[in-house]
């Protein structure tokens, strides 16, 4: 049981969303219920340093099994209902947003269908975030009256692909990319035959607000050449789209807390 029933609901789950790393950019409330937590389910993607605030008596890594590969999610669910039955308060602390290419509607339906009561708690997405502290907004007046947000896992070339590239190129908006450095050049040819101009700007911002965050730039054409030579791996954010090139406009005055021009790539 919780011995801070003050703070937190024992028997109940928060699916809460860390942000995309940056302590500073926990919401007051998920600070809140992290620290009143009986048990906080994590895996790697809030980064390091909030893993790092949380105590080792009360945190379970449920990213990887021993051997390394991915935990199940079936595994991840029943481990949620059973502690929340044993009368713990959980945390499902997930990076960025939890229902944003986060799982968080089948944790939701899961606790629901097993009667556990669950509240759900958003934060920034690192699909806004992470471009953001790098200089770019995901729209601008000028450039950009739409955003799709898009899983770049994906085949681009499968049949049955369920990202209609085709589709994202005639929008004219941005793209924003998820799980998309390794598939890079397949959803960057994609857009090229798709029709989109191949000098379309193109950003990567590589663990976004973590120390060591990484930016590297191009257009359609050259970034994955770009993204070789910096050494981009994940987890990255890819922006393609006009907005992708304000940056240079801006990056000379930008001042964050995860490096300058300088560190870019
Ligand atoms: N729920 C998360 C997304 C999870 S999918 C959110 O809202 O941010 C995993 C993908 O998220 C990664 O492959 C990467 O594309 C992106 N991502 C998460 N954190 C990131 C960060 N700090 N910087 C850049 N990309 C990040």
């Amino acid at each position: 049981m919780s011995d801070n029933a003050s703070d937190v609901d024992s028997g109940t789950v928060y699916l809460v969303g860390s942000g995309p790393g940056d302590p500073d950019l926990l919401t007051v409330k998920a600070k809140r219920l992290l620290e009143a937590a009986d048990v906080v389910l994590h895996d790697k993607l809030p980064g390091p340093e909030i893993i790092d605030m949380l105590p080792e008596d009360r945190r379970e890594d449920v990213g990887k099994r021993a051997g390394g590969e991915r935990t199940p999610q079936s595994e991840i669910n029943e481990r949620l209902v059973e502690l929340a039955r044993e009368g713990n308060a959980v945390v499902r602390l997930k990076g960025g947003d939890s229902f944003v290419f986060g799982r968080g509607g089948e944790e939701a339906e899961y606790l629901a269908a097993h009667d556990v009561p669950f509240e759900v708690v958003p934060a920034v997405t690192s699909a806004i975030g992470a471009p953001a502290v790098a200089g770019i907004p995901v729209t601008h007046r000028d450039h950009a009256s739409s955003v799709s947000f898009v899983t770049g896992h994906e085949d681009p070339t499968k049949e049955e692909s369920a990202v209609d590239w085709d589709a994202l190129a005639a929008t004219g908006g941005t793209i924003v990319v998820l799980m998309g450095v390794g598939r890079l050049p397949d959803y960057t040819k994609a857009l090229l035959e798709a029709g989109m101009a191949p000098e379309t700007p193109v950003a990567l911002v590589e663990r976004g607000t973590w120390p060591g965050q990484q930016v590297a730039t191009g257009t359609l054409e050259t970034i994955v050449d770009a993204r070789d030579e910096a050494g981009i791996s994940p987890p990255a954010i890819t922006v393609i789209g006009d907005v992708a090139g304000t940056r240079e406009s801006i990056v000379d005055c930008l001042r964050t807390d995860y490096g300058t021009a300088e560190d870019e790539a």
